[in-house]
C-alpha cells in the first residue's frame, strides 16, 4: 500500500474484521492519489476466503486462497467493476450490475462492486443504485470512487459511508518518489497539486525539463521577443502549461511585494521570478489577474483551441507591451 495511504487501509481493515464496513463505501479525493488501488485491496481483503481466520489479526488479504489467486488473475466471479473509461456510466451498466449482485456468490464469500468515477453516472443510473446501496441483495459490499463527489446526487453520498483521502504531506511523498528512482522536487510537486502519482507520471515523462525550459523561455521574451510565436505554442500546448505560469508569477508577485522566498511554490525557479519580480508588484498583480481570467474562460469548456490561441496572443502582446 501507498505509504500516505496505510492508516485508512488499517483503519478499513480494522472495519472489515469487525464486521462494521456499510453496504456502499466512497472514497473520495483528488486525482491520482491512489483511491483505486485501495478500493482494490479493500475488494481483495473482503473476498478473501482467509481474511477472518484466527491467526489474521490485520484483517489483511492472505494472498494465496482461491479467492485471492482470482483476483491476482483478474477473472474472481464475485468482483464486479465498472471502470470510468466511458464518457458517463449509464442506467444499463447499473441495472445489470444490480442483477448480477443479486444473485448468490460463486465463492460464497459475498460479492464486490467497485464503480470508479462515479460521478460519471447519469442521474437515471444513479437513481438505479439507490435502492441497491440501502440494502443490497446477497451480502454485496459498493465501493465507489471519486475525485469529484460534489457531482454525485446528494441522496447517493448520504447512503454510504464516506471517506476522504487527504492530500498527502510532501515528507510522506518526496521519499517515495525518490524510491521511484525519479528525481522528486517540492515544485514537481506542487505544479502535479500535491497528487503522488501524477507527480510520478509527470517526472517520468520528463515533463519537469519541460516545465523549466518553457518559463525560461517566457521570461527572456523581454530580450528575445521574436520566440513569441514559439512560448505561445508551447503555452498552449497543454492546459496545465498555464497553470506553470501561473505559478511563477506568482511567486515573482511574492518575491516583488517583499515576502520570503520560503513559501514559493516553484523553488527551482527562484531565479526566473526574482528577474520577474524586478517588474514591481502592480504590473504582476494585473498580469496573473488577466492570465486567471483567461485559464477560467478556456476551462469553461466554451474556448476552442483557435480561440485559445487568440485569447493567449492577446495576453502575451499585453505582457510584451507592459514589460518594455
Ligand atoms: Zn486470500
Amino acid at each position: 500500500m501507498y505509504p500516505w495511504l496505510k492508516t485508512h487501509w488499517q483503519q478499513l481493515l480494522t472495519l472489515v474484521r469487525q464486521d462494521q464496513l456499510g453496504h456502499g463505501l466512497l472514497l473520495k479525493g483528488v486525482e491520482g492519489i491512489g483511491k483505486g488501488e485501495l478500493a482494490a485491496a479493500l475488494a481483495k481483503a473482503l473476498l478473501c476466503q482467509h481474511a477472518n481466520v484466527a491467526e489474521n489479526e490485520q484483517g489483511a488479504p492472505c494472498e494465496h486462497c482461491h479467492s485471492c489467486q482470482l483476483i491476482k488473475a483478474g477473472n474472481h466471479p464475485d468482483l464486479h467493476v465498472i471502470t470510468g473509461s466511458q464518457r458517463s456510466i449509464g442506467v444499463d451498466a447499473i441495472r445489470q450490475l444490480i442483477q448480477v449482485l443479486n444473485e448468490s456468490a460463486r465463492l460464497g464469500h459475498g460479492k464486490v462492486a467497485v464503480i470508479e468515477q462515479a460521478e460519471k453516472m447519469t442521474e437515471a443510473a444513479a437513481n438505479a443504485l439507490l435502492k441497491t446501496l440501502e440494502e443490497p441483495a446477497g451480502e454485496a459490499t459498493l465501493l465507489l470512487i471519486s475525485a469529484h463527489p460534489e457531482r454525485l446526487l446528494p441522496t447517493i453520498r448520504s447512503r454510504c459511508q464516506q471517506w476522504l483521502l487527504p492530500v498527502p504531506e510532501p515528507d510522506l511523498v518526496l521519499p517515495w518518489l525518490a524510491g521511484q528512482g525519479l528525481e522528486p522536487s517540492l515544485a514537481a510537486l506542487n505544479v502535479n497539486q500535491g497528487s503522488p502519482l501524477n507527480t510520478r507520471d509527470y517526472l517520468t515523462a520528463g515533463t519537469d525539463q519541460r516545465r523549466r525550459d518553457l518559463l525560461q523561455q517566457f521570461v527572456e521574451l523581454a530580450r528575445q521577443p521574436r520566440t513569441l510565436t514559439e512560448v505561445q505554442s508551447g503555452l498552449l500546448e497543454q492546459p496545465v502549461h498555464l497553470l506553470w505560469l501561473q505559478l511563477l508569477l506568482q511567486d515573482a508577485l511574492q518575491l516583488a511585494l517583499g515576502l520570503s522566498p520560503a513559501g514559493l511554490r516553484l523553488s527551482d525557479s527562484e531565479t526566473l521570478s526574482r528577474t520577474l519580480s524586478q517588474l514591481g508588484p502592480d504590473r504582476l498583480h494585473q498580469a496573473q489577474n488577466r492570465l486567471l481570467q483567461l485559464r477560467q474562460t478556456l476551462q469553461s469548456g466554451t474556448g476552442r483551441p483557435v480561440n485559445a490561441g487568440l485569447q493567449l496572443g492577446q495576453w502575451l502582446n499585453d505582457w510584451l507591451i507592459n514589460i518594455r
